[in-house]
């Protein structure tokens, strides 16, 4: 049966996706495979703690989902966001993640945005603003260093490769009170998003989460 709410995936198509259940690592979203008692920190947070207090992903960067993040960000088709979006905001503990927050995308730098001409973590972010309750979007951070792509970098090279990649957006203002969630679309060593959480909390805010529609 086709789904109403999508305007270019099919039923099909989302019911292949890899949904992220429980248990998984209480800060950075790392889904467990199976059951495990007691402690839910994942061993890289416990050592490294991310400057954000939670990040959640609603599904696996696997198969489906993979092919049509892919599409996004490498074949000019932005437009794919909305339905991905719609998927995701079914998983009500996604939801709960969203509700309420300033959304604030991870910044891209402006020679690269030149080159694709969109930011698909602004387009989430944007999409997400329109269809989860009580959020509201902004461009808190710039990014004002241009970095080699995450893809094949380990995990402490990709902290380092984006550690002073980003800063704070002087145009715009705080609300310190505020509980703000960076948004990506694929988080895969967190690295990213815990260096955007940086910038926010330098910045005065004690309330920062993260969100990406896929773990990698
Ligand atoms: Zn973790």
């Amino acid at each position: 049966m086709e789904n109403e709410r999508l305007r270019y995936l099919s039923q099909a198509g989302l019911d292949r996706l890899e949904w992220i259940h429980d248990p998984r690592c209480l800060v950075c979203g790392h889904p467990y495979d199976g059951w495990i008692e007691g402690e839910r920190i994942c061993p890289h947070c416990l050592q490294i703690k991310p400057a954000y207090n939670r990040a959640l992903c609603a599904f696996r960067a696997r198969g489906f989902a993979r092919n049509i993040i892919h599409k996004i960000k490498y074949q000019q088709s932005p437009w794919l966001i909305e339905d991905l979006v719609v998927a995701a905001l079914d998983d009500p503990q996604f939801r709960r993640h969203c509700t309420g927050s300033i959304l604030v995308p991870v910044p891209m730098h402006h020679q690269k945005k030149r080159v694709r001409h969109y930011n698909q973590a602004e387009r989430i972010a944007q999409t997400l603003m329109t269809r989860a309750p009580g959020c509201t979007y902004l461009n808190a951070l710039i990014k004002i260093l241009p970095t080699i792509s995450q893809t094949h970098l380990g995990r402490a090279e990709r902290r380092t490769n984006v550690a002073k990649a980003f800063a704070l957006n002087p145009n715009i203002k705080l609300n310190l009170q505020a509980r703000y969630v960076v948004v990506d679309d694929v988080l895969t060593t967190g690295a990213t998003l815990h260096a955007c959480a940086h910038v926010l909390r330098k910045a005065g805010i004690k309330n920062v989460d993260a969100l990406a529609l896929a773990h990698g």
